[in-house]
């Protein structure tokens, strides 16, 4: 499956190659030939679709002065409608015109017809048009368990694999030595590792989704092991990966850093990785690192409040665990983890993990009312009440925003209520901010020049949750609508008119950097995966031989070898699915 082709889709004939090329040089209006039906990748559609009631644009990259909607089933035309005057978009380099049928309500399947372009790839409008794509999107974390056998049943026959990494052992920097019972978690991204810190933001995130969206996901069944045993199943799948992340804390209360080989294995399926899955350490006292620790008090103080009506008994230990944790990380509140000698899979390393105890105190707080994290929280706010006002681009970094949102969402008695103030205004300007620029966006994204860096998928998703979070907090339709914005870029209103969705839309990403999807035999990648999408940093050789000068939102291709702009990975995908959660009925 590997190309070092830059390529958009994939292709069949050298005919289709060389037209791709030449859309790389922005020549001419171009018709892909796919399937019966014509298609133009210069239309720019959501490939899932839209709300009745929100807005409806789309985006044309070739000149044109009207568009019509037409029906799938009988290509009757139920809008007509004016192209916008073009506008030029300095991070695509693309002419971008808007097609608005905002005023279209009816439910239906459909397409947009623009004379002289072609047709768009179809799209819905229903109430629950993402539901579909949530359930993939959430039941992409049961194909990234370890430790079990995973089989997505009947509906992606072949999309099975036995389970892997059933051994664990003590790596020499962990302070400790023998095996080391320690299966399950997910795999973090498109290796095998996992890694407590990313661990920490995606679970914190897929909790979050259920604290927020409860309601709406409460009767979602995901067709996963647990299903049917009175636990919503997104918590079902979320404490998979949790139990994971209890069984890497020592005895003392800190926390290993992560469990992985030594070197990330081959492209192969899980069971074939027969590298040993060790618990590695930081190579001295104590072994156990700072950011890890907190993020684990965190993650297990959300998990202690949202389990307890479903299961007190595993609710209670989360909570002792996250106790215990805050206090190690009393003892030793800056150790740093950088990879030891030998060692050279993900390092999720974080010169400050000072965000981290902060979230860890608000989530403490939030869920055991002891007034001394509280005092805590309160005592450091200062340091990072600025911390709103700019988002962060890398998620698992920078936690600060996650702790002072959950202080104010949590509304708990006794919490310092001017701050909660500040926290609700400064979210909702910067939410206002956002929406803004993504107004202003040809594109309608939230995405900045500056944002085009690794994950640059996972950063449009990040903004859509603040957005969402602002909305929670301070509620705005205005927020909503650029959180779905979001949604749409990722879903196909892009440069590329692509799907960054797995199997998600008629036109989806194939070629992901994800080893089973790349080892199986199946023809299409594992379903409901977010690419990490462009990256103006060109980490990889695949986008090194990019043409210079590309656009910061051009440089990606749909290639398994470019793990720096086509890899999938937990902690995005928990923001996708968190943007999903808000769109459901
Ligand atoms: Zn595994």
């Amino acid at each position: 499956m590997t190309s070092s082709n830059y390529r958009l889709i994939s292709f069949q004939s050298a005919l289709s190659i060389a037209l791709i090329l030449l859309s790389t040089v922005f020549i001419g209006c171009i018709e892909l030939v796919y399937g019966a039906e014509s298609k133009s990748v210069q239309i720019m559609v959501d490939q899932v679709g839209y709300l009745p009631a929100s807005a409806k644009i789309a985006m044309v990259t070739a000149s044109a002065k009207t568009f019509e909607v037409k029906r799938a089933s009988d290509n009757a035309t139920v809008f007509k409608g004016e192209l916008a005057a073009a506008i030029q978009d300095a991070d695509t380099g693309d002419s971008v015109q808007i097609a608005d049928f905002s005023k279209l309500k009816e439910s239906g399947t459909y397409y947009l017809d623009v004379p002289g372009v072609g047709k768009s790839w179809v799209f819905s409008i229903r109430p629950d048009v993402f539901s579909r794509t949530y359930y993939l999107a959430m039941r992409a974390f049961y194909g990234q368990r370890c430790g079990t056998a995973v089989d997505l049943g009947s509906e992606f026959p072949g999309y099975t694999h036995p389970a892997c990494h059933l051994k664990g052992e003590f790596h020499a920097s962990s302070g400790k030595q023998g095996e080391r019972d320690n299966v399950g978690g997910w795999h973090d991204a498109g290796d095998y590792g996992r890694y407590v810190v990313n661990s920490g933001i995606s679970t914190g995130t897929v909790l979050w989704t259920w604290e927020i969206f409860g309601s709406k996901l409460k009767n979602i069944k995901l067709n996963i092991p647990e299903s049917g045993n009175g636990t919503p199943d997104i918590l079902n799948e979320a404490r998979w990966n949790l139990e994971w992340m209890l069984k890497m804390q020592d005895e003392d209360g800190g926390v290993w850093h992560k469990q992985t080989s030594e070197h990330f294995p081959g492209f192969v399926m899980p069971e074939d990785d027969h590298l040993p899955s060790e618990v590695i350490g930081t190579g001295q006292q104590p072994y156990k690192s700072t950011c890890a620790t907190a993020d684990l008090a965190a993650v297990a103080a959300i998990a202690a409040r949202v389990y307890s009506p479903f299961d007190a008994k595993f609710a209670s230990q989360n909570l002792e665990a996250a106790r215990k944790a805050w206090l190690w990380t009393e003892k030793y509140p800056n150790v740093a983890f950088r990879n030891p000698p030998g060692i050279s899979t993900g390092e999720y390393g974080d010169d400050s993990c000072s965000d981290e105890r902060l979230w860890a105190t608000a989530e403490l707080w939030r869920t055991t009312h002891d007034k001394m994290y509280n005092e805590y929280f309160v005592k450091h706010y200062p340091d990072y009440r600025l911390s709103l006002d700019v988002p962060a681009p890398e998620g698992w970094r920078d936690l600060a925003a996650m702790a002072l949102w959950t202080y104010a969402l949590g509304t708990v008695k006794g919490s310092d209520s001017t701050l909660i103030k500040e926290i609700r205004t400064r979210t909702a300007q910067a939410a206002h901010a956002i929406v803004e620029s993504t107004r202003k966006n040809p594109y309608r994204v939230s995405l900045r020049a500056k944002d085009y860096v690794w994950g640059s998928n996972g950063v449009a998703a990040s903004y859509g949750m603040e957005l969402l979070v602002a909305n929670a907090l301070a509620p705005d339709p205005s927020f909503t609508e650029a959180a779905l914005d979001n949604l749409h870029y990722l879903l196909g209103r892009n440069a590329f008119s692509l799907s960054w969705v797995t199997q998600v839309g008629d036109n989806p990403y194939r070629h992901p950097h994800h080893r089973p999807s790349g080892a199986d035999k199946n023809a299409e990648p594992w379903p409901g995966l977010l690419s990490g999408g462009p990256n103006a940093g060109r980490q990889d050789n695949v986008l090194k031989k990019l043409p210079a000068g590309l656009p910061p939102a051009k440089v990606y291709a749909d290639d398994q070898g470019s793990y720096a702009s086509n890899e999938i990975a937990i902690n995005w995908q928990a923001s996708l699915v968190f943007l999903l959660a808000a769109t459901l009925p």
